[in-house]
C-alpha cells in the first residue's frame, strides 16, 4: 500500500517541475490559493484505496475511452508546440476572464430593481428600513450562488496536470458542495465524491474540489451536476475510468412540497471501467459508504 503523497512521489513532481526545458505541469504554488485544501482532501483518502490497482482487478481498458486528445499528442511530440498551446490558452482564458466579470457585476443593478419589485409583488414596502439595502445584497448573494457561469475547467486545471507513472485508483471523498435548484432557485447542497482510475496522468487533487465549484455554483439540477463533474474530469486527464456519486439536500423538498427535512437524493455518474468493471465500481462504493 503507498500513501497518496509518499516522500518518492514528492520528489518524482519536483522533478518534474525542474527538469529543465519542461512546461511546469504542476505548480506548488497552488497550495495556497483559494479553494485549495490538501490537506483534509488528502487524509479522507483511504489509503487502502491505492492498492487497487488495474493489476490486481484486470480491469479492462476501454477502447475509445482514453485515447489521446490532441493536447497530449503535441506534448508528447515537443514542448515547443506544447508551449505555444499553452500560451494561446492563457491568452485566450485572460481575454475570457476580462470580458466576462465586468459583464456580470454590470449586472447588479438590474438585478436589483428585479428584487425591489419581487418584494412590492410580495405585499412588502421596499423602502422600509429593514428592507432598503436588501435589493442590492440580494443580487450580488445571487452573483456569488451562480458564480461558476465566470469561470470553466480549463481556467481552474491552469495545467495542474502530470504525468505520473500510476494507475491505481484516486479517490477523494465528502467534497461540500453548495448549489442552487433550477426549478424552485432555492438551495441544494451536500456531499460529493470522485474516484478516478489514472492512465498515465493524475491531476491536483484540489483541482477536485474546484470543478465541483466551476458547476454547483450555477443554477443546477442534481443530476446534470454529476454527469457534468464526471465528464470534466474524463476531459482533464483522460483516465480508465471515473466515479462520481453526489448526496444532496434539497430545500425546494424541506421547506415545501413533501416537507420530509431528512430526506437526501442520491446520483451517480460511472464512466469506463467503473461502468462497465462491477468489481472496481463496488471497490469504490466501499471505500465511500
Ligand atoms: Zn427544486
Amino acid at each position: 500500500m503507498v500513501p497518496l503523497d509518499t516522500p518518492s512521489q514528492q520528489s518524482k513532481k519536483q522533478q518534474l517541475i525542474e527538469e529543465p526545458g519542461r512546461p511546469p505541469m504542476y505548480k506548488r504554488g497552488d497550495e495556497g490559493r483559494p479553494g485549495h485544501t490538501p490537506a483534509n482532501l488528502r487524509s479522507e483518502t483511504p489509503s487502502s484505496a491505492l492498492s487497487l490497482g488495474t493489476q490486481e482487478f484486470a480491469m479492462p481498458f476501454v477502447t475509445g475511452f482514453a485515447r489521446p486528445t490532441a493536447a497530449s499528442v503535441a506534448d508528447s511530440n515537443g514542448s515547443h508546440k506544447h508551449d505555444k498551446n499553452v500560451e494561446n490558452n492563457k491568452k485566450n482564458i485572460k481575454a475570457l476572464e476580462e470580458h466576462k466579470l465586468p459583464k456580470r457585476k454590470d449586472t447588479i443593478p438590474e438585478l436589483a430593481a428585479s428584487y425591489r419589485s419581487l418584494l412590492k409583488d410580495l405585499g412588502e414596502d421596499p423602502s422600509r428600513e429593514g428592507l432598503l439595502k436588501t435589493p442590492e445584497r440580494a443580487a450580488k448573494a445571487m452573483l456569488f450562488f451562480t458564480k461558476g457561469y465566470d469561470q470553466t475547467v480549463q481556467d481552474v486545471m491552469n495545467d495542474a496536470v502530470f504525468e505520473e507513472d500510476t494507475e491505481d485508483m484516486v479517490i477523494v471523498k465528502d467534497i461540500e458542495m453548495f448549489s442552487t435548484c433550477e426549478h424552485h432557485l432555492v438551495p441544494f447542497w451536500g456531499k460529493v465524491s470522485v474516484g478516478y482510475l489514472p492512465n498515465k496522468k493524475v491531476m491536483g487533487l484540489s483541482k477536485i474540489a474546484r470543478i465541483v465549484e466551476v458547476f454547483s455554483r450555477r443554477l443546477q439540477v442534481q443530476e446534470r451536476l454529476t454527469k457534468q463533474i464526471a465528464q470534466a474530469i474524463v476531459e482533464a486527464v483522460q483516465p480508465h475510468g471515473v466515479a462520481v456519486v453526489v448526496e444532496g439536500t434539497h430545500m425546494c423538498m424541506v421547506m415545501r412540497g413533501v416537507q420530509k427535512v431528512s430526506a437526501k437524493t442520491t446520483t451517480s455518474s460511472m464512466l469506463g471501467a467503473f461502468r462497465d468493471d462491477s468489481k472496481t465500481r463496488e471497490e469504490f462504493l466501499s471505500f465511500i459508504s
